[in-house]
């Protein structure tokens, strides 16, 4: 399996859409997509989206020609001539939609690349702005503008911008100094078997290599060198981005410092090449979904040494 190969299984990296962000602050071509008809609407709720489920049981994402409050709506850009909006939904909406609501990552298998990329624009930028209805300065309420993508406190004494956040978080390969290993960890609520990457936020004023080695140390005890970006993937769940990277142990013992690991272990190239995916059966080695950082970090090195 090429590197190629491995990169187009990561979900989220697709970017079918124009961003155009020179149409943000441009009302009257924001009112033009709003009224012609063809403008698609992306419908969130708290964490979840609504799903249409056929008879048969199949799923699609159920997508809005027109909602009751366009101001809320926000600009994701440009598709074709169609332009496409995200919105949150409240709960009496919610209650009325003929769908259920379900989580994305759940529903990935049943989406295409371009609608799992759009769906995540949209939940990102929707849940920033349901988490900042109020200035985080003075506490006044904050409003709108450029079609979503600033929030402005409405105190004029204040008048504070706050803009869409992102968190960094490193995820690393540690391979283990003879090539031949890697350092996999796993969390007390993950179901039994499934092991995955190091990963933990990047620190204010904390470089990115930097926070790779901290984490590293915190989590395995595992001194590493040889920092090295190979990719990275949105991840607004609530608002993070992952950035992946590999990096090579100069020490091997394991201890784990801050205890957010419930185990730690070297596993072997034979190890991992014969290792499941979650949600398989048994009690074996299992390792993240193919759509996620985490396996394309692994699955890069297992296929192709370091
Ligand atoms: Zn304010």
């Amino acid at each position: 399996m090429t590197p190629d190969d491995l990169l187009k299984r990561l979900a989220f990296i697709a970017a079918p859409h124009e961003r155009s962000a020179e149409l943000r602050g441009d009302d009257a071509a924001m009112d033009a997509f709003l009224t012609n008809g063809k403008a698609r609407f992306l419908p969130v709720w708290r964490q979840k989206h609504p799903f249409q489920i056929g008879d048969d049981g199949t799923a699609t994402p159920l997508i809005l020609h027109r909602v009751t409050t366009p101001g809320d709506a926000v600009f994701l850009g440009v598709v074709s001539d169609t332009a496409w909006f995200g919105i949150a939904l409240d709960d009496a909406v919610e209650q009325e939609l003929p769908a259920e609501f379900r989580s994305l990552t759940e529903m990935l298998p049943v989406l295409s690349a371009d609608t799992a990329a759009l769906m995540v624009h949209a939940r990102a930028l929707v849940i920033w702005r349901a988490n900042h209805r109020f200035c985080g300065r003075c506490g006044a309420p904050t409003r709108a503008m450029d079609a979503g993508h600033s929030l402005t406190c409405t105190n004029p004494d204040c008048a504070h911008r706050s803009f869409p956040r992102t968190d960094p978080a490193i995820i690393t390969s540690i391979i283990h100094p003879d090539g031949e290993q890697i350092l996999l960890g796993r969390q007390q609520s993950w179901p039994p078997g499934v092991y995955s990457t190091i990963a933990g936020f990047v620190e204010p004023g904390e470089s990115l290599e930097a926070a790779v080695a901290r984490e590293a140390l915190e989590e395995t005890g595992v001194h590493v060198s040889d920092v090295r970006y190979v990719a990275s993937q949105p991840w607004p769940f609530p608002s993070s981005i992952m950035l992946g990277f590999t990096c090579r142990a100069t020490t091997t013992t394991i201890h784990r410092h801050d205890g957010e690991l419930e185990d730690c272990r070297w596993f072997t190239r034979a190890q991992v090449l014969a290792g499941g995916t979650r949600g398989d059966p048994g009690g074996d080695l299992k390792l993240s979904h193919p759509f996620s950082i985490s396996r394309y970090l692994i699955d890069g090195w297992a296929h192709k040494p370091l």
